[in-house]
């Protein structure tokens, strides 16, 4: 059996349903979203009112707003027969068995053969939840548990029954990650699956091994945060965010439910904990938990909880000797082996002992929760943002030394583990060099190769190997293979720099100067893909320069040059962003012939923030893609460019981002031609893919030489103009926003053309360069710039 998704059925509307419903609209399928009828005549006001909560929600849950078109109301009484058309039936109501089992009866009775139902329940079997339904549905039922908020965090865990054919399992897993772009992970059906019973366990041993060694609130979450490769969130400011509430239910049903887990105690909410709970102190949503904001004339506060006295103190900023050791080491795995080798160390004590007993716990999971350590490893990292998972940590500590600490801990270490090192086996991953070759399979009892989709690529595994061509410490250049160059970025936010130039010319002497290259990939696989020019350089230039606009000009000279060698290049170059895509990030991007973005990419041209305009071909692409094409070639024009140029003008004028890469390309920064990718661990693959094909289908480039770009001159500037003074007197714009502005409209129109015309790329870019130098020469942009060096903020003067 084959399965498509043409259409998916959601019920229950609520926090999970209604986001689960916005992200699967966001990938262009119809969903039909159901909840329970309201009184009166207006049978779907319940329905619509929660659907009006999700399509305000901030962070946006749908990717676009017309993606909300997508999605059809209703009840579950008037319009339940509209599920016989869903292939996916998702249940995300009130956590109760029986108002679950009640509605999987009513789906069996209207759902097509072979639609596929699912559970999001968080705690309740999967299997009793289908228990009562035919052979033939139970095959087709299993839990898909997302998690909150669904567009946003990666993790989905798949959790079949018993009884779920192979097949479906197989479908949901690759629906899972291609379509949705999650990070699918297998369970059983245990309580609490993989993320909620490691992620419970954690947050509960590191609170009580506060309580029982007098550590304070501050100085765990100093602890478990950055420093140990987590979230800055950490341990207590966490457990603020998720609410305490919440919390102290889950350590309430883990301990009820895990009746044979040995460890089960550690779910008992210690005092402490049910005293916040009961003086409703439920963490953020309550303004008190761990910490409490408190207003002082200094402006907000965080006070912090004694957990001894559960009296809230002043903040002590404890300092750390632990920290300020091994805070510069940058590999989190070589890190944690450093903390190990400190056991004399107050912190590293704290450390080693919590971390000894959460690698046991999970250890002593499998195979209960699941057969893999990689989804174990995935499930915390996807669900929790953790840089590694336990047995990643584990293997970074040695597997035998962390096996003989615990023994001496008396903290148990399964037999498998004990197997293992036995036959010689000395690390759950086989690596070579940085790249992760194979992983221990506990069942198997031997290693097994990592199962990744055949689009991942890790550029990492490449450094320091003869695949990567040329390193500095802000780029490489990487062969992928079939041909195929990948230029990437590692800098500091991946910002342009001068040595990101040099990799950047190598690439292209290398691309246009040997057979055996047919394309180049631009990517990387940072935290973002890029945040800019390094503005500091522009304050350098102005400094030497002085007063010489020639020397200023010559740093967006530089720039544009170099990625105008990326556009105008014989082969294709394909960029592949994701993340925050800023300024000089924008550029790089709109360079190449094509794009592969990732669904969450982030990309604007913030320069008017510090002052200047985007001076390296962002004005010109943005007008060669939004205005000219709505002209006819030689230059009847068909259509009235004002509004186009308009768009393009408050794009950079307000410093617009996009919220999505579907957003990007209604603003014109993505052509309708480029792809949107939904997991982004398979960017670099499938823009490989994309060049690849450019590359076979005889690609030219496009000539410096051709008039492309359409400049709307005198009267598209006169036009901007007026806008801007309207701004000015209305007091939206400041004296200096509004000479910013100008400059934009004046290199937007193509200067002051008596008359609109086609002029080449060239033509414009010079506009941008003096512009560019012009403001740079400002002293107000010279505050804007060193303000926001400082402040990390844009300063309006
Ligand atoms: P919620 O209370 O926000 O929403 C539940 C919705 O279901 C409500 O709108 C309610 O009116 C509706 N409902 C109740 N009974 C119904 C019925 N018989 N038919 C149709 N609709 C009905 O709850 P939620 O947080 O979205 O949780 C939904 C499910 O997802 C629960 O099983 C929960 O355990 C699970 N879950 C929640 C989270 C989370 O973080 N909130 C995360 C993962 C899983």
């Amino acid at each position: 059996m084959s399965y498509q998704i043409n259409k998916v059925g959601v019920i229950g509307a609520g926090t999970m349903g209604g986001g689960i419903a916005a992200l699967i609209a966001g990938t262009g399928l119809p969903v039909v979203l159901l909840d329970v009828p309201a009184e009166g005549a207006d049978r779907n006001k319940t329905v619509r009112a929660l659907w009006e909560r999700q399509r305000k929600s901030s962070p946006a849950a749908l990717f676009t707003p017309e993606a909300a078109n997508l999605v059809t109301l209703g009840n579950i009484e008037d319009d339940f027969d509209k599920l016989s058309e869903c292939d996916w039936i998702i249940e995300a109501i009130i956590e109760q068995l029986e108002p679950k089992q009640q509605l999987m009866a009513r789906i069996e009775a209207v759902r097509k053969p072979n639609t596929i139902v699912s559970s999001n329940t968080s705690g309740i079997p999967i299997s009793s939840i289908g228990a009562q339904r035919s052979e033939e549905f139970r095959k087709h039922f299993l839990g898909t548990h997302f998690f909150n908020p669904p567009r946003y965090l990666k993790l989905l865990e798949v959790i079949p029954t018993t009884d779920t054919a192979p097949e479906v399992i197989a479908f949901i897993k690759d629906f899972g990650t291609h379509h949705l772009g999650k990070g699918v992970v297998v369970c059983k059906d245990t309580p609490g699956f993989i993320a909620n019973r490691i992620g419970a366990f954690v947050s509960q041993v590191r609170l009580l091994a506060a309580i029982e060694n007098g550590y304070s609130v501050e100085e765990v979450d100093a602890l478990t945060g950055v420093l140990i490769g987590n979230p800055k969130t950490a341990t207590f400011r966490l457990a603020d965010l998720v609410g305490l509430d919440v919390i102290w239910n889950v350590n309430r049903n883990q301990h009820a439910a895990l009746v044979n887990d040995e460890s089960r105690e550690i779910f008992q909410s210690p005092e402490i904990l049910n005293k916040l709970v009961e003086q409703k102190a439920l963490g953020n949503k309550s303004g008190a938990g761990f910490y409490k904001a408190v207003h002082t004339q200094a402006g907000r506060e965080f006070h912090i909880l004694d957990l001894k006295t559960g009296q809230y103190e002043s903040p002590t900023k404890p300092r750390s000797t632990l920290v300020d050791e091994v805070k510069s080491i940058e590999d989190i795995g070589q890190r944690i082996k450093k903390i190990f080798e400190c056991g004399e160390d107050r912190d590293a004590i704290y450390l080693i002992e919590t971390t000894l007993q959460i690698l046991g716990y999970a250890a002593r999971r499998v195979p209960e929760i699941c057969d893999s350590i990689t989804d174990v490893d995935n499930a915390m990292k996807w669900g929790f943002n953790t840089s590694l998972g336990p047995f990643g940590t584990w293997d970074a500590i040695g597997v035998r030394e962390g096996a003989a600490m615990m023994r001496t801990r008396n903290i148990p270490v399964p037999q498998w583990v004990d197997d293992m090192l036995a036959k010689g086996n000395t690390s759950f991953y086989q690596r070579e060099g940085a790249k992760v070759t194979g992983v221990y399979l506990p069942l198997a009892i031997g290693y097994g190769p990592i199962a990744n989709s055949q689009w991942q690529i890790a550029l990492k595994d490449n450094y320091a190997t003869p695949r990567e061509l040329k390193r500095n410490a802000s780029a490489s250049l990487h062969d992928i293979g079939d041909g195929v160059l990948c230029f990437e970025f590692h800098s500091k936010g991946n910002t342009l720099d001068a040595l990101i130039y040099d990799v950047g010319h190598y690439a292209l002497d290398v691309l246009e100067g040997r057979d055996d290259f047919r394309a180049l990939v631009i990517g990387s696989q940072g935290k973002d893909f890029c945040l800019g020019a390094n503005i500091g350089m522009f304050l350098q230039a102005i400094a030497a320069a002085g007063g010489d606009f020639k020397l200023i000009e010559k740093v967006s000279f530089d720039l544009q040059e170099f990625l105008m060698r990326f556009r105008f290049a014989r082969k294709p170059v394909v960029a592949a962003p994701y993340q925050r895509v800023l300024g000089g990030g924008a550029e790089v991007v709109m360079a190449g012939a094509s794009v592969v973005a990732a669904a969450e990419t982030y990309i604007g041209l913030v320069e008017f923030g510090v002052g200047i305009i985007p001076a390296a071909g962002g004005c010109k692409e943005l007008v060669r893609r939004n205005v000219s094409p709505h002209v006819a070639e030689g230059g009847n024009v068909v259509a009235d460019v004002t509004p186009h140029l308009a768009k393009v003008f408050e794009t950079i004028a307000y410093a617009k981002v996009s919220e999505s890469a579907y957003i990007a390309q209604q603003r014109g920064f993505f052509k309708s031609s480029d792809s949107i990718v939904l997991n982004s661990d398979n960017l670099i693959g499938i823009a490989k893919q994309k060049v690849i094909q450019l590359a076979e289908s005889h690609y030219v480039a496009p000539s410096r030489a051709d008039k492309s770009v359409w400049a709307a001159g005198r009267k598209g500037k006169a036009f901007l103009f007026s806008s801007v003074d309207q701004l000015r007197w209305g007091k939206f714009m400041s004296a200096h926003d509004a000479l910013i502005a100008k400059k934009l409209a004046h290199v937007l129109c193509g200067g002051d053309l008596s008359s609109p015309q086609w002029v080449t790329e060239d033509y414009i870019l010079e506009l941008e360069r003096e512009a560019f130098a012009s403001l740079l020469g400002e002293t107000k942009t010279q505050e804007r710039i060193t303000h926001m060096l400082k402040y990390a903020k844009p300063l309006r003067n």
